[in-house]
């Protein structure tokens, strides 16, 4: 569950407070100032640097922010939109993260091709092969049980991330902002489905009486 931490004293004292999700640990909350380091003004703009206030972490974190109200326009390294990892296999984490990195920075063609990279990693950790994507989707349905909708979701990914390698798209009018966050979250039910509702039922049951 993500932490939220309150504002601590010394940044609501003269450094502006900048809030975040950290890209270490994903706790939300006030990033602490450098007591030695001065933020830089330039016009309208200023750049700092933070760390993240849970000290197991304390990443160290570069911000830009507007002028007078303080709104934060970019941060490194980037803010990542959090998703559960329990119970998924490492290599999918990997390019899950790849596909919110690139989203964070906009990259949303590079996104939808490491979603797709992510299912890519789905089919094969569950045995199913085939010559294109589509087939192997379809052969994942004679090795995991998971509803009609989950298969639906796998597909219309699979058709986001061909439209973002092609030059003409064939079933997308756009490939944006809208589209990726429908999509990244597409994903998250998908592995709540494939993994995580399977170690849920695993945990629940090693918790029954013997
Ligand atoms: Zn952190």
């Amino acid at each position: 569950m993500t932490k939220i931490y309150k504002i601590p004293a010394h940044a609501t004292s003269g450094t502006p407070q900048i809030i975040l999700r950290c890209p270490g640990c994903k706790t939300v909350g006030y990033f602490v100032p450098f007591g030695n380091i001065n933020d830089i003004e330039s016009g309208q703009f200023s750049f700092g640097q933070r760390r993240c206030p849970d000290p197991q972490c304390a990443t160290h974190v570069f911000v830009v922010y507007e002028m007078p109200y303080r709104k934060l326009l970019n941060s490194y390294p980037v803010e990542l939109i959090d998703f559960d990892q329990e119970g998924l296999p490492e290599s999918i984490v990997h390019f899950f993260n790849e596909a919110l990195t690139c989203f964070s920075e906009s990259c949303y063609y590079a996104s939808a091709l490491m979603i797709r990279r992510t299912l890519e990693e789905i089919c094969d950790l569950n045995g199913a092969t085939g010559k294109t994507l589509n087939d192997r989707i379809d052969q994942l349905k004679t090795k995991a049980t998971l509803s009609p909708e989950i298969f639906e979701s796998l597909h219309v990914l699979r058709m986001l991330g061909n439209d973002a390698a092609h030059v003409k798209s064939k079933d997308f009018e756009n490939i944006g902002k809208e589209e990726l966050e429908a999509a990244i979250e597409l994903v998250k039910v998908i592995l709540k489905a494939v993994y995580q509702n399977v170690s849920l039922l695993k945990r629940l049951k090693a918790l029954q009486k013997k």
